[in-house]
Formats: C-alpha cells, sequence, structure tokens
C-alpha cells in the first residue's frame, strides 16, 4: 500500500510564523492522526480533511504543544453527529484526557475509547502495522514506526536521537524526526543535527524529514540540513518539513 504523509504542525510551544504545534497525518485506508497539538485542528480543514474522517489519534506524549487541540477535535466531532473516537496514547493518557473532559459536562456523551501504549507494543490500524518505541523525553513518551507490507514511516514524537529510535526507524523509507534546535545548542529531551545525524549513521534510513522546530531555527534551515548529513555522512535525503507539506511514501 502506497501512504502519503501530511504534515499539519512543524512547530513546538513558542509560536513563530507558519509553524503550527505537532501534528502529521498518515493518509491509508482511513486516516490516522499523530498528535493533536495547537493549529493542528485548523491545518486538518487547510489539508482538506475533515473532523469526521478522523476516527483515531494516536500521541506521542502528553505536553500541550502535542495534544491542545484534541478535545477541540472531539467537539468538532461531536458538532458534526459523530461522538466516538479512538485514542492511542502513553501512560497517563486516559487520566489525562477524562480530567479534561470532566470540565466540559456536556461532553460527557462522547465516546471516547483510549489504548495505552507502551514501547514495544505492535498493533494493526487502518491496514497498517504500528509498532511503538520509547522516545528519550521528559516524560513517557512515545515514537510510532507505521508500516505497510511495501513501506515503513517512523514519526519520533519529542526525543534525544535515541538508540531506540534508531532501531525503531532501521531501514524505514521516511522518517519524520525532531529537530528542536541548529547548532551549538546543547539541550537533552530533544534534538540537534550533528548528534541527530550521528546517531542514524548507518541506519538505512531513505530520508529523515525535520519537524518540531523552535523559531531559533528560523533562517538556519539549509544549515540544519548540512549539519544532519554531516552526521549521517551518507547519501539519505535530508530536509526540514513544512505545514502541511505532503510526502508520499
Ligand atoms: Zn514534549
Ligand atoms: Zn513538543
Amino acid at each position: 500500500m502506497e501512504l502519503e504523509v501530511t504534515l499539519l504542525g512543524t512547530g513546538v510551544g513558542i509560536p513563530h510564523s507558519g509553524r503550527a504545534q505537532a501534528g502529521l497525518v498518515v493518509r491509508a485506508e482511513e486516516p490516522l492522526l499523530f498528535d493533536c497539538g495547537a493549529g493542528a485542528l485548523l491545518r486538518l480543514a487547510e489539508a482538506g480533511l475533515s473532523p469526521l474522517e478522523i476516527d483515531v489519534v494516536l500521541l506521542t506524549h502528553l505536553h500541550l504543544d502535542h495534544v491542545s487541540d484534541l478535545l477541540a477535535l472531539a467537539k468538532a466531532r461531536w458538532l458534526m453527529g459523530a461522538n466516538e473516537i479512538s485514542v492511542f496514547g502513553p501512560d497517563g493518557t486516559e487520566a489525562w484526557f477524562e480530567a479534561l473532559r470532566s470540565l466540559y459536562p456536556y461532553l460527557e456523551e462522547l465516546d471516547v475509547s483510549i489504548t495505552i501504549v507502551r514501547p514495544g507494543d505492535e498493533f494493526s490500524l487502518s491496514g497498517l502495522m504500528i509498532r511503538a518505541g520509547e522516545a528519550v523525553h521528559s516524560l513517557p513518551a512515545l515514537g510510532y514506526r507505521i508500516e505497510s507490507e511495501a513501506m515503513a514511516a517512523v514519526y519520533s514524537g519529542d526525543t534525544e536521537p535515541a538508540a531506540s529510535m534508531r532501531k525503531l526507524a532501521r531501514g524505514a523509507d521516511l522518517l519524520i524526526h525532531e529537530c528542536s534546535f541548529p547548532e551549538p545548542f546543547v539541550v537533552t529531551n530533544h534534538s540537534t543535527p550533528l548528534w541527530l545525524g550521528g546517531t542514524f549513521r548507518g541506519a538505512g534510513v531513505k530520508r529523515i524529514v525535520l519537524t518540531h522546530l523552535y523559531p531559533q531555527t528560523v533562517g538556519r534551515e539549509e544549515e540544519m540540513v548540512r549539519d544532519v548529513r554531516a552526521g549521517l555522512a551518507d547519501e539519505t535525503k535530508v530536509e526540514v518539513g513544512r505545514d502541511l507539506q505532503r510526502i508520499g511514501v
């Protein structure tokens, strides 16, 4: 099965022009939404997708820039006559969602099915195999590998460049990896270009698209691509993602 990934938001918790917070859609039999930060719901409409088409959302972690629009998405669907939504996410997802929803009694009729995902879990959705890997971040966080018989794409969520992500992404056709800051930032819990490239050197990934870009990356995009490639030291295609970019896999 051919897949298409649409980047909804390539930004972060600090707003800057042109980049909504985290979100992307994998279009398969049914579209799968990964993360739903502030602005992702608007981007969904701009990508030509109705909230009614998004029955399933997979969360990498519960930071606001990855989940702010989830309740808004569920409400949009409710307004349009759909009460059900399935949410997959890390430990804590159910408590987080129920606490939030409890503030809005009229949303009690929403039928939300929540599945807790742990690193190493595998399940099938929309004709695809989904595998979760452990991200290295400041709270429980996941990356996801999305695989058909013909292709594999990986979304890192927020993470340091990590051996667990390298393992998850081995041989993938597409890796959408966060790269929060340019060089020479020194960070934990997030990725920088040389560190990212070095971590995935020899992992056999065909194409890397950078996302989760802080305002400090503005004007540094080409340099970041160069630095990732310097770390990789191979012919992997590397680019900086942009909101509403469609990527065929
Ligand atoms: Zn985060
Ligand atoms: Zn984030």
